[in-house]
């Protein structure tokens, strides 16, 4: 309603009353006024009577949306699903146009307003996180390791020669895979081990920028968030090194935004050297639906360029639930949201620490890793290694999710390259082990029924040896890798 709507309703319901009513729509549109003015998230989150009204504002500037509107061409926002079109708010046109994933949509002015809305709003968040001289992101609908991708594809326009890419390694097979699939041959650099942690090995990857000569390497390819008892790479010897060569730095930050530690890292080694991009996903960091990640980067011209990249228009569905849900956390719940990850990290480290005294076994002491935690599985590997995947399969049929075990020495190829010891981040990790991790969103309930459901587990194993032959073949739910246990 407008100011000569109210006026016309006066004719109808008491001047007073209508005065009143034309006041509450004010404060929700005060609140509006704000977000587009300020570009930031709210400290406050928003009500989702608000949240609706915003939406449906934005989508009746959308052409599909015109009462008059006729539509000849071949793309009119037109859905035959009623649900589908309340699914997506009447937002149809999605994000972007033929040329950019960044630019303005003429068909769409409420869902390109959406589109930059949202990007403002996350640059806002990553600064809160912690990167706080970040210029520049933008939300891409596509999962983490695509989004690399697109990152390495934008590179190799800028590096005709340079064929490979540096990768202290990390077993995980989407951030192999987005090399692979960019079309580059990723330089493996095992980590070295620190006590229990595995580290970056700064030696090496100086030694192989040398023998490779920097002018072929495309870039080096870092990663922040991962698997206990790898700990995040040294961000910021590599970040120096990367200046000192010319060559420019990924950075993979798959789950990296909930930690302040992961952030800090990334803010250093932008400071001290060279980091071109970091890439997060949206439903690690964000507890959305899997299906977007975000870009972001210190040169506000090179992010652009990679946003440029992207062929065609993309589906507005990732940025739509990502602002949604900023906008009804606010900072304030998000930070909140934080916190307490961080607070059961500690009950989740303490616990597990406690549970493998009893059973002679050890927590791992990996103090780099802000996220996850491994513990031994000394006891059942010196049995078999059956064994140990099978504490794999038994805590997955007692719905224990995420929870990884890693045996000795398992080998797996990924397109053409043998990892030994796959899953460990190394080709012979001292010991078998369990990860658990605390990420954001986990409850104190959570970590308390895991631990004494792992409790049982591992009670249950060293009591009946192998017998526990219920499943076949489990899929770890973080790495898709498959465990057979027979
Ligand atoms: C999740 C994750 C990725 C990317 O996986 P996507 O499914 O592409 O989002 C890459 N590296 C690490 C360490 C991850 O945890």
């Amino acid at each position: 309603m407008n100011a000569e709507n109210f006026g016309s309703s006066e004719r109808l319901v008491a001047a007073a009353y209508v005065r009143q009513g034309a006041q509450g729509r004010r404060g929700h549109e005060l609140l509006l006024r704000a977000l587009l003015e300020q570009g930031k998230c709210p400290e406050d989150g928003w009500d989702e009577s608000t949240i609706e009204l915003f939406l449906h504002e934005l989508a009746i500037m959308d052409s599909n949306n015109f009462l008059g509107n006729c539509g000849v061409g071949e793309r009119e926002g037109r859905v035959a699903s009623g649900l589908v079109a309340r699914r997506h708010y009447r937002l149809i046109h999605g994000i972007g146009r033929s040329g950019d994933i960044s630019a303005v949509q003429p068909k769409a002015a409420g869902s390109s307003l959406l589109n930059k809305l949202t990007n403002s709003v996350v640059l806002d968040i990553i600064k809160l996180a912690g990167v706080r001289t970040v210029t520049n992101c933008f939300v891409v609908p596509m999962a983490t390791g695509m989004s690399l991708t697109l990152c390495f594809l934008t590179l190799r326009h800028k590096r005709p020669k340079a064929k490979y890419i540096i990768w202290p390694r990390i077993d995980q097979k989407s951030c192999f895979k987005s090399m692979i699939t960019a079309g580059f041959e990723p330089v493996v650099i095992e980590n070295v081990l620190e006590g229990d942690e595995l580290r970056t090995n700064i030696e090496a990857v100086e030694a192989k920028i040398k023998a490779l000569g920097a002018e072929n390497i495309l870039c080096v390819h870092s990663t922040t968030s991962c698997f206990a008892p790898r700990v995040p790479d040294r961000l910021e010897e590599l970040a120096v090194i990367c200046a000192k060569y010319d060559i420019p730095h990924i950075v993979n930050n798959a789950y990296g935004v909930q930690s302040s530690k992961c952030m800090h890292l990334i803010q250093q080694g932008a400071r001290v050297g060279r980091i071109d991009a970091f890439v997060q996903s949206l439903d690690k960091n964000f507890m959305v639906p899997v299906g977007g990640a975000i870009i972001a980067g210190f040169d506000a011209s090179f992010i652009q360029e990679i946003s440029k990249m992207y062929p065609g228009r993309a589906s507005a569905s990732p940025s739509l639930d990502v602002l949604i849900t900023l906008l009804s956390l606010g900072a304030s719940g998000y930070k909140q949201l934080l916190k307490e990850r961080k607070e059961m990290f500690s009950y989740l480290s303490s616990g597990l620490k406690k549970l493998a005294d009893t059973h002679n076994e050890r927590l791992l002491d990996t103090p780099h890793n802000p996220i996850s935690l491994a513990m031994s599985l000394k006891n059942l590997d010196e049995n078999n290694d059956v064994a140990v995947t099978q504490l794999g399969s038994m805590l997955f049929t007692r719905q224990v999710s995420g929870a990884r075990v890693v045996p000795c020495g398992s080998v797996q190829t990924v397109n053409n390259y043998t990892f030994k010891g796959f899953m460990s981040h190394s080709n012979d990790y001292p010991c078998a082990y369990l990860n658990a991790a605390s990420a954001i969103g986990i409850k104190k309930q959570d970590v308390d029924v895991f631990l004494k459901r792992l409790d049982k587990c591992l009670k249950t194993s060293r009591k009946e040896g192998n017998k526990e032959k219920t499943v076949n073949e489990i899929c770890d739910s973080n790495t898709g890798t498959e465990q057979l246990a027979k």
